[in-house]
């Protein structure tokens, strides 16, 4: 089984500062949050099934913007990964601003794929996100990440031990792994399942 999304075109329409920016024609969108390091770029290379595409998520410059994918029928948009120990200041000033002006306040997000390392304890940072999440009547996915390098019996036991931690239930989690293509074709159902219900 493939993902989807697959069989779609993708066009990347630009890199957005402001979480204001507007997007024309105006879609659906649906954000990718995650810790910087998460495996997002991944990710979005897995779901969508091209190599590279997310590659410019990770361009100096663009980095603590917004980099918004056109689908036909939605927008994806990759917002830049939290928690960069190495960022500067200036940098981690202006994407924590991005990414609660973006979550609190952006009319047309229809739902949320929030990653989250299966091998780790959500991090204070992560929590953070949780709260801005709680707060806001959107869809959320979470993807565990990186399900290939834990057993089948790890990974529930850290499904369980995250949900819980979370206070999130069970059926918003995901397994995946980009390595070996775990759960990517279920998260791309996933994501056009919101996609519809936004619409
Ligand atoms: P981003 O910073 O969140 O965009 O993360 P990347 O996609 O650039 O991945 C960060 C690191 O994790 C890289 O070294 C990847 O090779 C590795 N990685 C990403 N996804 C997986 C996965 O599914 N399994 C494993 N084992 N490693 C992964």
């Amino acid at each position: 089984m493939t993902s989807p999304l697959r069989d779609l075109p993708v066009e990347f329409i630009g890199s957005f500062p402001d979480p204001r920016a507007p997007l024309a024609p105006i879609l659906p969108e649906i954000a990718l949050l995650g810790r910087s390091n998460v495996g997002k770029s991944s990710l979005l290379n897995a779901v969508a099934g091209r190599q590279g595409l997310a590659r410019v998520s990770h361009t100096p410059g663009r980095t603590t913007a917004m980099n918004v994918f056109r689908l036909p029928e939605f927008y994806l948009v990759d917002l830049p990964g939290y928690g960069y120990a190495r960022a500067s200041k200036t940098d981690r000033e202006g994407f924590a601003k991005l990414l609660e002006g973006y979550l609190k306040r952006r009319t047309t997000l229809g739902g949320v794929v929030w990653l989250l390392d299966i091998r780790h304890e959500p991090s204070d940072q992560d929590l953070a996100q949780r709260e801005v999440l709680a707060e806001r009547e959107v869809p959320v996915l979470v993807a565990l990440t990186k399900a290939d390098k834990l057993g089948l019996a790890a990974q529930r036991v850290q499904l369980a031990a995250i949900a819980a931690r979370l206070e999130m239930p069970v059926s918003l989690f995901h397994l995946t792994s980009s390595r070996t293509g775990q759960g990517i074709a279920d998260l791309g159902e996933s994501i056009l399942s919101a996609v519809r219900e936004a619409a």
